[in-house]
């Protein structure tokens, strides 16, 4: 049979014309180092990718070739996320928390050409220049040489017009690199079909739920998986954006200044927001959603924004590898008349996937993997398959580690998947604890330690023992007001909810968790610090607090 549908290739070209022929007004705000709000409309926001496209021309870039940013979430940063694909070749957003050594090898790996430097991190980024003198940069503020160009003086300088000509959707349109949180990072190469396809899942309304109306504070930063796709989700959809630069002083001021309604980013921002939510010293009634992901959301502090601040939790899971998104948590309409503590318990259970990404629960065998059953209780290796799931990592053989022969990504997150098809991660393979031959899960314990109204943060990791193999050990930071005995209470509490050997043999109170570079609590630096000492605290940087340290 022919084919009598359009060939219409799905390229991001589509996004940022649908967004300035059908939304041209809509507004782009940026904080700025000063305090002040930069304003913009989406017209205005199109012409200067337009010139960009130019520059970058002019500059000599070519299809394929990869470009670099080293910035925080900004207008220019955003007009590089367009830019960059829409020409052909592909945006590769750095870390700009990764240590120097590992920046460097991954801009090596990458062969980027040039890199577009923020002016919060200019001075930051000179540690790394010498290590990447090949590499040349374009800073967004004020020239710091007379040979590097500058970004305002590139456009005021470019061609106004630029057209658009990718044909092949297959087309590489972005590089990120995972966090690395447990190994190395490894780069994800998307395609524009890929992510105009996340898009189109990203904003359907059980997913990400964006509307027109919505202002969408991306606090994600946007190295951290395409800032989870919001950039291209919230201009498809015509919302406004309020992108926070480097730093934000006060989220809840950002917020009540630019009217937001959906903000999105990691647990550990979320739990250090809400002290300053709570207040409402800032007018936050306008926020009516988060995306939250990147780790656990626990079900205490689901409660609290959505019993306390009436803001509705939209908690997700996914990886850099999956662009990012996976799975979604929203409750079904079955679950309405549940109580409000069942409800936050599904909520804060990974969810289910999104359309179109397919999961399996699978066990390895000597011949391959046998499925597990969807029976919330059996846990097994979470595999997933969909159209933006990368099938190899950049410059890396595909190896049976990542990737099986059929086809599915391996995730490395040991799961639980109910009978109405809710994921939830019961650890990574890497973080889980093998004691006695036994499995603890690092996640369910540190959940269980944050239901204590006096426990703020919380990692378990496990440490080798001779006897057990590994033991955990809870590294716990407090309100300033808990009380002395603080450690037994949490024992007995765990105690009630667990078998006894999962409780952990010690407590060690800090003032605060290591986080990696995307805010996670980092648990290798944490093991790090606590392997190969007797006394864990003196070893432990993470300054032990004024509390108790105990060793049992
Ligand atoms: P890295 O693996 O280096 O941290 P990513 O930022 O891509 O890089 O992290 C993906 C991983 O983050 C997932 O495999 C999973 O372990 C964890 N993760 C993401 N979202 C959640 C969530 N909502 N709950 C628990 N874990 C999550």
């Amino acid at each position: 049979m022919p084919n009598f549908m359009m060939s219409h290739p799905l390229t991001l070209t589509q996004i940022l014309e649908h967004a300035y022929r059908i939304h041209a007004d809509k507004q782009v705000t940026t904080l700025l180092p000063n305090g002040t709000l930069h304003r913009y409309d989406y017209a205005t926001l199109y012409e200067r990718v337009q010139s960009l496209a130019n520059a970058l021309s002019q500059l000599g870039v070519q299809c394929g070739d990869r470009i670099a940013t080293y910035a925080s979430n900004t207008y220019q940063h955003l007009e590089l996320y367009y830019a960059i694909p829409c020409l052909g070749a592909v945006l590769h957003p750095l870390n700009v928390r990764l240590s120097p050594v590992q920046l460097t090898q991954i801009i090596h790996e990458a062969e980027d050409k040039l890199v577009f430097v923020d002016s919060a991190y200019a001075v930051q980024f000179q540690a790394l220049q010498d290590k990447i003198d090949s590499i040349r940069p374009v800073y967004f503020g004020p020239k710091s040489t007379d040979t590097d160009p500058c970004y305002e003086q590139l456009l005021s300088e470019a061609e106004p017009a630029y057209t658009w000509d990718i044909g092949d959707e297959n087309s590489p349109m972005g590089l990120c690199y995972t966090s690395g949180t447990h190994g190395e990072p490894r780069g994800v190469l998307y395609t524009h079909r890929s992510m105009y396809l996340h898009t189109l899942a990203a904003n359907q309304a059980d997913v990400f739920g964006l509307t027109e109306a919505d202002v969408v504070l991306p606090i994600v930063p946007m190295f951290h998986a395409m800032a989870w796709g919001l950039p291209y989700a919230s201009m498809f959809t015509g919302a406004d954006i309020v992108l926070p630069g480097a730093k934000p002083s006060s989220i809840a001021t950002l917020i009540a200044d630019t009217g937001v309604t959906v903000a999105a980013g990691v647990p550990t921002v979320w739990a250090a927001a809400y002290p300053e939510f709570r207040k409402r010293r800032a007018d936050i009634s306008t926020l009516r959603r988060l995306i939250v992901g990147g780790e656990a959301m626990p079900p205490s502090l689901i409660e609290v924004y959505e019993k306390e601040l009436g803001v509705e939790i939209c908690h997700a899971w996914g990886m850099t590898e999956m662009s990012p998104t996976g799975t979604l948590s929203k409750l079904r309409a079955v679950h309405q008349n549940l109580t409000d503590t069942e409800k936050w318990r599904i909520k804060a259970k990974q969810g289910r996937p999104i359309p179109g990404v397919e999961l399996r629960l699978a066990a390895e065998t000597t011949d391959g993997f046998k499925e597990l059953p969807w029976d919330g209780k059996t846990v097994g290796e979470l595999q997933v398959r969909s159209p933006w799931t990368a099938n190899r990592y950049y410059k890396i053989e595909r190896t049976p580690e990542h990737f099986t022969t059929d086809g599915w990504l391996r995730t490395g997150d040991l799961a639980t998947i109910d009978v109405e098809g809710y994921v939830q991660i019961v650890d990574r393979a890497k973080a889980l604890i093998r004691s006695g031959g036994e499995s603890i899960s690092s996640v369910a314990l540190e959940t269980a330690l944050l239901k204590h109204p006096d426990v703020c943060e919380a990692a378990v990791v496990g440490i080798p023992d001779e006897k057990w193999g590994e033991r955990p050990v809870a590294v716990v930071v407090c309100t300033e007001k808990t009380s002395e005995n603080i450690s037994d209470i949490l024992r007995q509490q765990l105690a009630s909810e667990f078998p006894k050997f999962w409780i952990p043999d010690t407590f060690i109170f800090v003032d605060k968790i290591p986080k990696t570079s995307v805010g996670k609590s980092d648990k290798r630096s944490i093991l790090a610090q606590l392997i190969g000492t007797q006394n864990p605290t003196k070893k432990l940087n993470i300054q032990p607090s004024r509390k108790e340290i105990e060793i049992c």
